[in-house]
């Protein structure tokens, strides 16, 4: 789609510039905003880490479904098409685990990248309410339903797992009924 900025590789485009604009601003000739560099350099540590995490997690995820393949060398952006090719011939039960982890990866770098309202476009399994709010403490969506808590009486909360995997199956469920 033109202009969608919701894919995992934009997501991870917008991450990845982010993460390039730290670097740039290090060399400040000014000095003036040293102290500010200075402070968001663990920032951009945690996000080359976090990128890294995320891409290790997305070639085992490969590997383990397609065992003897090389691990993936490329560009990171690449790193998505590669899982799809390498796994294109695989049963439709072992795609959709691998659109989830790509879906759930683009959740991950939309919140890495600062934007936590991704998850209030996913209803809550538990009640359909629309509004889940991320609680980073947690690594969590909460549901804003009142009536919507569990044995305990606390509000139903979800990981980003969970929220993929309800996604893509909804999704995949629209498809098999289109065709
Ligand atoms: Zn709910």
């Amino acid at each position: 789609m033109l202009g969608d900025d919701t894919t995992t590789e934009n997501r991870l485009r917008l991450l990845q510039a982010e993460f390039t604009q730290y670097q740039r601003t290090r060399p400040d000739p000014t000095g003036r905003t040293a102290t500010r560099t200075e402070a968001a350099a663990p920032v951009n540590l945690d996000t080359l880490d976090y990128m890294a995490a995320a891409a290790a997690r997305m070639i085992k995820h490969t590997q383990a479904a397609v065992p003897g393949i090389d691990p993936y060398a490329g560009p990171l952006l690449g790193l998505y098409d590669w899982a799809r090719e390498h796994t294109a011939h695989l049963d439709e039960h072992r795609q959709r685990a691998r659109e989830a982890l790509i879906y759930q990866q683009g959740l991950e770098h939309a919140i890495a990248a600062g934007d936590t309202t991704v998850v209030s476009k996913h209803p809550c399994p538990e009640c359909g309410c629309w509004g889940l709010i991320w609680r980073e403490e947690r690594r969590k969506a909460v549901c804003v339903n009142h009536y919507c808590v569990n044995a305990k009486g606390l509000s139903h909360a979800w990981t980003l797992e969970r929220l993929a995997r309800e996604h893509i199956a909804a999704k995949s469920a629209v498809t098999s009924r289109a065709t």
